[in-house]
């Protein structure tokens, strides 16, 4: 490899796919700036790149392929680890692609770097083993300084047999994380200027180590001193301890008012057939008994279209469902079929009805985040800030409404109380009231205001 920065290596790293991903590729990067590389935005000239890739859909595989193929275009010379969920699954169709050099599947991605000496191959080094269901440990190694919402993995993998799914093929069964290497990294993470985690996993309401289960972890990780906010990303529904609510309204805990619980269908006979774990009933009265038990709950879903066994009918249900029911938003996914998996033998609807059922749902979910965030305007809220862009301050309230605001203080990584002005686009415009010491001191104030 070609040493270029004061002797130093570079490289980069990329990521597709979901939030799970996305904590995994910051762990890689650790590694690498541990090992003394210099690291540059993916796509500019590198001596290392490594790619997390995702498998969730077709059009998933065919951007990897895409990612892969144009950063080799502008980098012949460098050389290039695949692994993730799409090496563990399509590790041919990526080998036929000229210039990989190496493909790590699931189980071996975190060893990445001890094969990344090996220089350029003619043909790529394949390494995928079968997924275990034993319980991990991750070994974690950063120290660069850090001031933003941070992902921390506490569970992988899934035991659900969901008919359309092959992430339990390309992340293995259900396993979870040793609890106190999760609370170490946690508490490293504070370290570093976190001040919200974002708990990620497959399957992560299945938690249950030998030491506890997601209730544990959550109090546990509430014990630890400078961190503001825990927010649970994607969790099945039948998975949902009610304990988490007094949580969620305890001014006292970090665990936030929001939860993303995928719904995929609001036909019966649909999720019978895609093989889901609850009926609608079930799933509806669990949604309004949380939508009761905590205030200012956000709740967002996952929806499924076109599913093969979904008519014209079905996706109606589907649609008043969402429409009619507490839901903020919806993340809309179409459905793609997925060679092994049940749901691919199934004969299926046209690529233009799907397509057209999509967009009819997205259009859907962006009226209800409107009125959601609506419903919040001229009340103040709770928000955390990231980093400035165009001039002004980002951020999200503790439900998750996305908001700006002007100011000329300097708002990166700072709580604030914001008074809600006005919805313009996806966002919300707000005012700065208050800068808070941090969430549980906002909490108890804007208890006060009532
Ligand atoms: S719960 Fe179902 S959709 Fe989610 S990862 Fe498991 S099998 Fe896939």
């Amino acid at each position: 490899m070609v040493s270029i920065l004061n002797n130093q290596l570079r490289a980069s790293v990329h990521t597709l796919g979901c939030r799970l991903n996305q904590s995994e590729t910051f762990l890689l990067r650790d590694q690498l700036v541990a090992r003394g590389y210099h690291i540059v935005p993916f796509g500019e000239p590198s001596d290392l790149a490594i790619i997390n890739t995702c498998t969730v859909t077709r059009s998933a595989d065919a951007k990897c392929r895409a990612a892969i193929r144009g950063y080799i275009r502008k980098n012949p010379q460098a050389f290039v680890a695949v692994v993730g969920c799409y090496s563990q699954i399509g590790y041919k169709a990526i080998s036929e692609v000229p210039g990989v050099d190496l493909i790590m599947g699931n189980r071996e991605k975190f060893q990445v770097l001890d094969y990344a000496s090996l220089g350029k191959n003619n043909r790529p080094v394949i390494i995928r083993d079968r997924l275990t269901k034993e319980d991990f440990s991750i070994d974690f190694v950063g120290d660069t300084p850090f001031n933003k919402r941070a992902n921390l993995k506490i569970q992988d993998g899934c035991s659900f047999i969901c008919s359309f799914c092959i992430i339990p093929k390309a992340r293995g069964p259900a396993r979870s994380r040793d609890l106190e290497n999760l609370l170490d990294e946690a508490r490293q993470l504070v370290d570093r200027g976190v001040r919200e985690l974002v708990l990620t996993g497959v399957n992560i309401g299945t938690y249950q180590s030998c030491d506890g289960d997601l209730l544990t972890v959550l109090d546990l990780l509430n014990e630890i001193p400078g961190l503001d906010r825990i927010r649970i990303s994607s969790i099945e529904p039948t998975t949902i301890p009610a304990e988490l609510f007094p949580r969620m309204n305890d001014p006292e805990h970090a665990l936030l008012p929001f939860m993303h619980i995928p719904l995929q269908s609001g036909s019966n006979a649909v999720l019978k057939s895609m093989r889901r774990k609850y009926e609608l009933a079930e799933y509806l009265e669990f949604l309004y008994t949380a939508n009761e038990a905590v205030e200012d709950l956000c709740i967002g879903t996952d929806i499924m279209v076109g599913y093969p066994t979904e008519g014209e009918a079905e996706f109606k249900e589907t649609c008043r469902t969402f429409l009619e029911n507490p839901f903020s938003y919806c993340h809309v996914f179409t459905f793609s079929e997925r060679e092994t998996t049940p749901a691919a033998r199934l004969k299926g609807n046209d690529m233009p009805v799907k397509q057209l059922r999509s967009a009819k749902l997205r259009r859907l979910s962006e009226a209800k985040r409107y009125a959601h965030y609506e419903s919040y305007v001229g009340k103040q809220m709770t928000v955390l800030f990231e980093d400035p862009k165009d001039g002004r301050w980002p951020g999200y309230t503790d439900n998750y409404i996305r908001v700006v605001a002007k100011s000329d203080k300097n708002l990166q990584n700072q709580l604030a109380h914001v008074r809600m002005d006005r919805v313009v686009g996806d966002v919300v415009e707000g005012t700065v009231c208050t800068i808070l010491a941090d969430q549980k001191t906002a909490n108890r104030s804007l208890m006060s205001l009532g």
